[in-house]
């Protein structure tokens, strides 16, 4: 493995330990330990972005000898790294308590991913399918679930988005530096620089694979960038979600097979087997390739297979799902067929759609022949996927189609900020965070005190609004031409107003504009000089969604319309920095995806751990998150009505709620300033959220349901699609 030295610079020997704290994602979601890198240098920390690795490498000398002898900073240090030393021992872990038998030794469970969003530093996830898996491995961490995590590791990131004057998003690369990445690059066992081979296209792909440390989850990420290589196949990962289908096709062979040889070669042997999203299903394949070319017949490697793999599908929407070419799909892959003792036609029809598309090869169907523990991620979605998946069980009435569903959540340490958790550390007890799973610690969160809280909650907006000005500033320096540019990115947004968050992927149903549906309505509501609103829009659209930009540039022009005078602002690139501050410090988080085409939504739950409640359609997760006190629902449509009807009426909801009960009850304040009815919402929106929606909860539940079952090879009655049967 590459040396942390060829990262970090020597340090004064007191605070060595900085080196191994700065590159294991953990500090990120430890409040001291981020506390402690701030107080090196809270200028470069900002600049970096905390980017750990990035300040250690930036402060001058003598201000790390400066905090070597200072003895307030050696306090916390000394505390940090005792934190640190404790978390190698997993003996008294939420999962060592509950499945002893499973710890030590044991065989891990394999988490595919093709993106993780565990940190702004690590560019290697473009929204929120990332941002879960980000937060399951977090999560696996602090309950010591054995997990190991497998990704790809794009160089190039995702893009980073630039509004030109009109509005049109451009997509600009920015090379990732390693060295600035908590990613360090593994050997092989001969100090090889790869560690598997793959054939693609006729020819022998090396690849090589960096680590990530992510408290106690190692993430291993595939890379093929080396000389060995075809100058083509250098770059097949640089980029994610780049380029056509032939390149995600060969992305996905390199994930799946390739991450199941590198697990192999670093000596790992998993006990169960996750594909999260189609995306990562080749390792089925790879899978069932093993058992047979070890004289398993095919059969029984795929009943082999489905006992020990979950599969989670996590969007309705037909694009979400990759469909291949099957002739693409066999010169990707090469002849497999006939090391699984198969013919080509059996092959293909392990990702043949029962009722359509023929001649192409679906990645979902694929992941549900060989998976046999299916979810979707939300009830609604998990209803939603049954009958989109019928057509695999025709026996079947849909309420019984075997596919199930484990509601999202969202890593608590990560999301909720800093001042809303030394409320709780004042009001609930220092210890709040050792009970997370106790009921009657969120049942607390009602008594809290509504002042306070409403002071925590002016404070973290306050941050919001000095980023947003700092932010407008740095890009009017860098780059941006005209004035209008720094009025759109909100530098006239008013810090006591009203303020609507709306942040998310720019996809035409997500609906961003659903709010300027009747304009001078909108308009009214925004500029009446006495109870203000504003609202702050943030979000990417995929590279080649066309119409997902057109709704962004309709977004975008509205910011610069001095009709409605400074109170419209599209924030540049949104990623989990920018995440982090929105769903903080915004006053009410919008979420308008057009019924049901929202699988479960994230980052309303995100809001809500800081007690901003959400308005919403009656969506993913918030049809079982919504109780009707912690924040607002639009009513559904008629189930009959056609889009444009729905849009007219879902737009009516919205305005007529902000119009007669959320504004109204946020500018309803005692003497004290104090909107006392309004902190009720927000009590009970991180009471519910606390309670129900971490993906503390959500691991559990893969654990217990999934996880441990399949690691134990529990007997289970499988229910295969009915073409498995023939
Ligand atoms: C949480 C998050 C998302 C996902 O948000 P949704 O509500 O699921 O649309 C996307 N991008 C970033 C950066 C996030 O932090």
């Amino acid at each position: 493995m590459t040396p942390v030295r060829s990262k970090i610079p020597a340090l004064p020997p007191r605070v060595e330990g900085l080196a191994a704290l700065a590159t294991n994602l953990s500090w990120s979601w430890n409040r001291e330990a981020r506390a402690l890198f701030r107080t090196i240098d809270e200028p470069t920390w900002r600049l970096t972005r905390h980017n750990p690795i990035a300040l250690l490498r930036m402060v001058p000398p003598d201000r790390l000898e400066r905090c070597a002898q200072d003895a307030e900073f050696l306090r916390l240090y000394d505390r940090v790294l005792e934190w640190m030393g404790t978390e190698g021992d997993v003996a008294r872990t939420w999962f060592a308590n509950r499945h002893p038998d499973l710890v030590g030794p044991a065989r891990p469970v394999a988490y595919f991913c093709a993106e993780f969003g565990l940190h702004n530093s690590v560019p290697i996830y473009s929204g929120g399918l990332g941002v879960l898996a980000g937060d399951h491995c977090k999560s696996a961490s602090d309950l010591g679930v054995p997990l190991v995590g497998i990704g790809l590791s794009y160089m190039k990131g995702y893009f980073d988005q630039r509004l030109r004057l009109d509005g049109w998003q451009e997509d600009s690369d920015e090379q990732v530096d390693p060295i600035t990445t908590p990613l360090f690059l593994l050997q092989g066992p001969k100090g090889e620089p790869y560690l598997a081979v793959v054939r693609t296209f006729g020819r022998p792909v090396f690849i090589r694979a960096w680590q990530l440390q992510v408290g106690r989850v190692p993430v291993y990420l595939l890379d093929t960038n080396l000389e060995e290589n075809h100058p083509e196949d250098r770059t097949l990962l640089s980029k994610l979600y780049a380029g056509g289908p032939d390149l995600r096709l060969r992305q996905e062979w390199i994930l799946g097979v390739g991450g199941v040889r590198v697990l192999r070669a670093v000596g790992i042997d998993p006990g169960a087997w996750h594909a999260n999203e189609g995306h990562a299903a080749f390792m089925l394949i790879e899978r069932l390739r093993e058992l047979t070319a070890l004289g398993v017949p095919f059969k029984d490697a795929i009943r082999a297979v489905r006992r020990t793999s979950i599969f989670t599908t996590h969007t309705p929407v037909p694009a979400g799902h990759d469909v291949f070419d099957t002739e693409h799909l066999t010169s990707c892959s090469g002849p497999v067929w006939e090391e699984l003792g198969i013919s080509k036609d059996e092959m293909l029809a392990l990702g043949a759609h029962p009722s359509r598309d023929p001649g192409s090869f679906h990645m979902t169907v694929l992941a549900i022949s060989l998976a046999s523990r299916v979810n979707g991620v939300a009830k609604r979605h998990g209803h939603v996927s049954r009958e989109i998946w019928q057509d695999l069980w025709p026996q079947h009435p849909v309420d019984t189609v075997p596919i199930t569903s484990v509601t999202n959540g969202v890593h608590l340490a990560t999301w909720m900020g800093n001042p809303m958790m030394a409320l709780l550390d004042r009001q609930l007890g220092a210890d709040w965070g050792n009970r997370l799973d106790d009921p009657t610690l969120w049942e607390q969160v009602r008594q809290l005190e509504g002042a306070e809280l409403w002071d925590v909650h002016l404070q973290l907006k306050a941050t919001l609004m000095g980023f947003i000005r700092e932010e407008a500033r740095r890009r009017f320096a860098d780059r941006w031409k005209e004035v209008s540019q720094v009025v759109g990115a909100g530098t006239l947004l008013d810090p006591n107003a009203f303020t609507i968050g709306f942040a998310r992927r720019f996809a035409t149903y997500k609906r961003a504009d659903l709010i300027f549906h009747d304009v001078e309505r909108l308009h009214r509501l925004l500029v009446n000089p006495w109870r203000p609103v504003q609202i702050i829009f943030a979000g990417k659209a995929h590279p080649a969604d066309t119409p997902g930009k057109e709704v962004l540039q309709n977004v975008y022009r509205f910011t610069r319309d001095p009709f409605f005078e400074g109170r419209v602002a599209f924030l540049e690139d949104y990623e989990m920095h920018l995440a982090h501050v929105l769903v903080q410090g915004v006053d009410l988080w919008l979420n308008v995806p057009r019924v049901p085409l929202e699988a479960s939504g994230t980052s309303g739950m995100k809001a809500a751990l800081n007690g901003v409640p959400q308005l919403g359609t009656i969506d993913g997760w918030w049809e079982e998150g919504y109780d009707g006190s912690n924040g607002w629902a639009i009513p559904l449509a008629p189930a009959d009505a056609l889009p444009d009807a729905v849009d007219t009426s879902d737009a009516d909801h919205l305005y007529r709620l902000l119009e007669e009960e959320i504004v109204p009850l946020y500018y309803l304040r005692d003497d004290r300033g104090v909107p006392h009815g309004w902190v009720e919402r927000m009590r009970n929106a991180l009471r519910v959220a606390g309670s129900t929606f971490s993906a503390r909860r959500m691991v559990q539940d893969y654990v217990q349901d999934y996880y441990t079952p399949a690691m134990r090879g529990t007997p289970l009655l499988d229910d295969p699609p009915s073409a498995m049967n023939r």
